[in-house]
Parts: C-alpha cells; structure tokens; sequence
C-alpha cells in the first residue's frame, strides 16, 4: 500500500457527473486497490475476517466476522453485516450506519441501497455496512451489550481490545485505507430529536474543502453543523469521521431524526440524499436528482443540561429563536407537588437544533442544542 501521504483529495471527482466508467477515469486506482484481504489483515492486526472480498467486481454480501470465543461459542464470531458493489473504475465510498445501535434512518437507507444499487449502475466501489455496531444495534442500544462500548468514541480502536474496539481498529486500520469518501448516518438516538443534519468540518485547504461543499450541496439536507475546529489528518477525534479525517477521507456525518423511531420523511430525505451524493461523486451516473431545497448552516455554541431530577418541559421546539438568558424549559418535580418546577435558562443566543426526546432527566443531561448560523467557511 502506498503511504497515506499518496492518497490525494481529488476535487475533481465529486464534482464531476460522468456518463459512464470509462476506463480513464481512474482517479483513485492504485490506492488501496490490489493488495488481498489476507494480505490487509496480516499488516494490520486485525482479527476480524472479512466474507466479502471488497476486490470483487460485482455484488457481494458477507459479514464481517468479530471473533467471540463464549461459553457458549468457543469458537463463534459476532457478525458485522457488509455488502460490497464494485464496477468500473470510480472512486471507493465507505457507507455506514448503525455506529450506534439505537439509530434507524440510515439502518434502513443502507440496506435499501445494498438491495436497490445493481452493480451496473456504480462506477467504483461502495462498501455499506448499514449494521457497524452490530451487536449494539441487534439489541437497539446505543452501546453494545457484549462489552459497553460506544464505537463512535472508541477509534482508533485496539486490535486485540473487546469487540467494540476491534470493529473500530478495522474502521480505522481496513475499511478508511479503501476509501476516498465516507459517511457515516446517525440520529438523536433514544434520548435526542434531530432534524435532518448534515456534518462536516471546514476542509483543510481548497480541495477538501471544495469537496465536503459539494457533499453537502449534495445531500441537501435542511441544515448542516459545521465544524470550525479539528479535522485533518492530525484529528484526535475518537469517531469514524476522526478515522476517516486521519487517512485524508473526504467525510461526512448526518443526524437523521432519533427519538428511538423511525421518521419516514427523514428516511426519505435520507434516501435521496446518498442517491445525490453518489451522482455526485460520479458513482450514480444516471441518477438525475431534482431540484435542490438548500441548506442552512449552523455552528453550535453548546448544549444545555438538566442540572436537577424531574420530568423536562420543553418550552422551546427544534428551529425555535433562543435568547441568552431565556427560560426554555422547567423540571417537575410530582413527588413533590407543591415543589416549584425548576427552571432551565439558556446561556447561549441562537437556534434550537436539537431536543431531549426522554422526559426524565437527571443533573447532566442534555435538553438542547443551541446553534447560530453559520460564519465560517462561505467567503
Ligand atoms: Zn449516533
């Protein structure tokens, strides 16, 4: 494999629509491309064992396969579900749901993808994995049972950790080498509501940055958090964006609703969106997408959190006007009926971008998020 030094933002491609995979259209080959998957294991440690061979042309579904030796298993492994669609020459886009368990738009985007794309419609290569904590998201948690873990804080990852880890070290160390591009689908999960919400950061330099606006022009999604800090390949960030950041993969995130249920005109939304960015990115070549909405960019100032146990009134809903200072909620306390609910104040001015979907809260969890609009990377 060549450094990661080798493998360049290419600019030109996500904005490019092609008609076809001409064979001179390669503008990522050589990255990542030839080496077996044994070989890929071997260099980097990982244990778990890939049924899907991501060098196949075609269609091909397998799992990911997470050794588990139990009582009752010795020698089982946990499956990470994985479909591989390879055609022509194109770039590699790393799809992935489900980081979180408890979060179900993009469990169902992606499997509706791996079942609808047919390998003929691709140029390059797309690996969905709509199930990435699979266990997490088999028992509609956040974190997995086997071992606790929060995968989306748990990158880089360990070889030889809990399951969590090992699949983040595969995220980290197999899966972000193949790409060019990722995104990675969330939610609120069972505690918050999002509207529909693009990520991204700012870029690091013209091209990247070119190319996270076209994602994101791309996805048209109402609204997008914008990152004015962190990013790059210096990134710490403990998340599969931080992975992909770290290996210089153009990336993005979304937020798609939460609240422990599934949205349909968020799922909708969610659908189009990946079919836009594919076209793109030159991956969806006949996809002809409609007419742009727009999205509207936010930067986030903070959360605000419970600072008493109770039950949360809400006085502010999603896209609500925010003022520093501005009483946006109360905590009742019903055991206590004659005890005056108390009040929650805003120390931010801005936008309510996110809500606590629990009406129960104890001191430290979050009730809102506060965003402003954006002044950042649209000079
Ligand atoms: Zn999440």
């Amino acid at each position: 494999m060549p450094p990661l030094a080798q493998k360049a933002i290419r600019a030109d491609v996500h904005l490019e629509i092609l008609t076809g995979c001409p064979a001179s259209h390669s503008p990522n080959l050589g990255f990542g491309r030839s080496k077996p998957e044994w070989e890929s294991d071997t260099m980097t440690g990982t244990l778990i064992t890939s049924e899907v061979d991501f060098e196949a042309a075609g269609k091909h579904s397998g799992f990911l396969r997470v050794p588990h030796s139990v009582h009752r298993s010795a020698y089982g492994w946990l499956p990470v579900p994985v479909v591989s669609i390879r055609n022509g020459d194109g770039p590699t886009l790393v799809l992935t749901g489900g980081t979180h368990g408890d979060e179900y738009e993009g469990q169902i985007a992606i499997s509706n993808l791996a079942r609808d794309l047919a390998p003929d419609e691709i140029c390059g290569r797309v690996i969905l994995l709509p199930m990435l904590n699979a266990p997490a998201a088999e028992a509609g948690l956040r974190t997995s049972p086997v071992d606790g873990g929060n995968l989306n804080r748990l990158l880089p990852g360990d070889a030889r950790g809990g399951p969590t880890e090992m699949i983040a070290h595969y995220v980290e160390d197999v899966l972000m080498p193949m790409a060019d591009y990722a995104v990675d689908l969330h939610s609120g999960g069972s505690s918050l509501f999002y509207p529909p919400t693009l990520l991204r950061g700012e870029g690091h330099g013209a091209d990247e940055r070119a190319a996270l606006l076209g994602m994101q022009a791309a996805f048209d999604l109402p609204f997008a958090w914008v990152f004015t800090s962190g990013g790059g390949r210096q990134s710490t960030a403990r998340t599969v964006m931080g992975a992909a950041n770290r290996h210089g993969v153009v990336t993005v995130m979304a937020e798609l609703g939460g609240a422990g249920v599934v949205t349909p005109d968020i799922l909708a939304r969610t659908e189009r969106g990946l079919r836009r960015v594919l076209h793109a990115l030159g991956m969806l070549p006949d996809y002809v997408p409609d007419q742009a909405q727009g999205t509207r960019e936010l930067n986030v100032h903070g959360s605000i959190y419970a600072y008493d146990k109770g039950v949360f009134e809400p006085l502010k809903a999603i896209g609500d006007d925010v003022m520093e200072g501005d009483i946006v909620g109360r905590i009742h306390h019903p055991q206590t009926p004659v005890m005056a609910p108390t009040e929650i104040v805003s120390p931010y001015t801005g936008i309510v971008l996110c809500q606590r979907a629990l009406a129960q809260v104890v001191r430290g969890d979050a009730v809102f998020q506060i965003a402003a609009d954006g002044k950042s990377d649209q000079s």
